[in-house]
């Protein structure tokens, strides 16, 4: 098994973007000569002082960061671990999403395309790609399953406030696997003067790798601002939820050649990981191929992918980045779940312990806490993907429902 050794780059896919047996890029031909740019020339832009110096002002001025990385007191007194929560939710826009569509839209802009198309499931990459194009004056059309278009009303209202053209999804679980399948047919018929922003590490090579690297601020941050209060820059575990796996990505990059620290990626179960409705990839699916790359993927014996479910529209997806599925195949990271049930109870009990209203995504993260067997001298950052204004509704339903 030698492409297990500890010597593995976890940080850098192959040449044809494999992380192990997983990656690549699985397109259409009329999408070849598109990728085959992004692939040729995504490094050395992203390389570029002027382009990093663009990026890194519009993170700062514009998104706000660096975020806060908080101690969690009352958190960490109940666990019985130091608990840290990275802020992604204080982004501008409510969530992680914008530190991958900022780096993107500069790359479009470099790579002349006009337009720009994006794939959303909860709405939080719909809206940060909104947001940026309303920013750079670019147009902007958004792809989202129709049963999130009503789950998340409120994102909708900001994306077209933003400017942005909204189309449902209409097939499948009208979800955002279908969203995704709409956004890859709308970038066919115009790849000259498109640019696909993809919301995750999922997709063809390069995108696994150029968003990884786009969110890779996240760990980045962690790393300084522990070191400053803890007098280490490593903690012993790095706990992130995982729809495709962007948010986790950027809070394990910095760490991912660092064996001591534990990388705890948490799915989504539904309604429990073996009741039929859950999207907990790696515990129920298999090696195949999804959105342009190959990954785990949750399928049935002959290839045709299951739908999945989580009251989270942003976990609510049948497969997971590449580099998760080899994070998960080599050992290096440790999968987790949590249930629709567990998420909702987490997302009232963090707002009540913290005062911070989680994105229901995000909840699925803490739910694991109490069972990691977690040791008071333990130093445990949770990445606070979002926030849960956008799930107020759902948030609504669940007091009626308890009253
Ligand atoms: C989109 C989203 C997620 C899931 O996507 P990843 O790519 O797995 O990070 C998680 N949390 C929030 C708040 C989101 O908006």
């Amino acid at each position: 098994m030698h492409l297990f050794n500890e010597l593995t780059n976890y940080q850098q896919p192959s040449e044809e973007g494999y992380y192990g047996q997983y990656g690549g890029a699985y397109i259409p031909e009329m999408l070849y000569s598109n990728v085959e740019t992004l692939k040729t020339q995504y490094l050395q832009i992203m390389d570029d002082p002027a382009f990093k110096a663009e990026v890194e002002a519009l993170l700062k001025d514009y998104v706000g960061r660096p975020t806060p990385l908080f101690y969690a007191e009352r958190l960490s007194a109940e666990i019985g671990a130091k608990i840290y929560l990275k802020r992604e939710d204080l982004c501008h826009t409510g969530a992680h999403k914008i530190n991958n569509t900022v780096g993107q839209i500069i790359l479009a802009q470099r790579l002349g395309k006009k337009k720009i198309i994006a794939e959303t499931g909860a709405g939080q990459h719909g809206v940060a790609t909104a947001t940026v194009c309303a920013l750079k004056g670019m147009e902007c059309v958004v792809y989202m399953g129709e049963k999130d278009i009503e789950r998340q009303a409120p994102n909708v209202a900001r994306m077209k406030m933003l400017g942005a053209t909204v189309v449902p999804a209409k097939s499948g679980s009208k979800t955002l696997k279908d969203a995704t399948n709409e956004a890859i047919r709308a970038w066919i018929n115009e790849p000259d003067t498109t640019h696909y922003i993809i919301g995750s590490v999922v997709g063809p090579h390069p995108y696994p790798d150029m968003v990884a690297r786009f969110q890779s601020v996240i760990s980045a941050e962690m790393r300084t601002q522990l070191e400053a209060v803890t007098g280490s820059p490593l903690p012993t575990h790095v706990v992130a939820c995982v729809g495709g796996g962007s948010n986790a990505a950027g809070a394990f990059y910095h760490y991912l050649n660092e064996p001591t620290v534990e990388l705890i990626a948490v799915e989504a179960a539904g309604h429990g990981v073996h009741s039929g409705m859950s999207a907990a990839t790696t515990q129920l699916g298999s090696a195949g191929i999804l959105h342009g790359s190959k990954s785990i993927v949750m399928q049935t014996k002959d290839g045709q992918v299951v739908e999945p479910h989580s009251i989270s529209a942003g976990l609510d997806y049948p497969g997971i980045g590449p580099l998760h599925a080899f994070l998960y195949e080599s050992k290096r990271g440790t999968f987790m779940s949590a249930t629709d049930e567990a998420a909702l109870k987490w997302a009232f009990h963090l707002s009540e312990i913290e005062g911070i209203i989680p994105a229901l995504e995000t909840a699925h993260a803490f739910a694991v806490l109490p069972e990691m067997n977690l040791k008071p001298t333990d130093v445990v950052i949770v990445c606070l993907s979002g926030r849960g204004d956008k799930d107020l509704a759902t948030y609504m339903q669940a007091m009626d429902m308890k009253s």
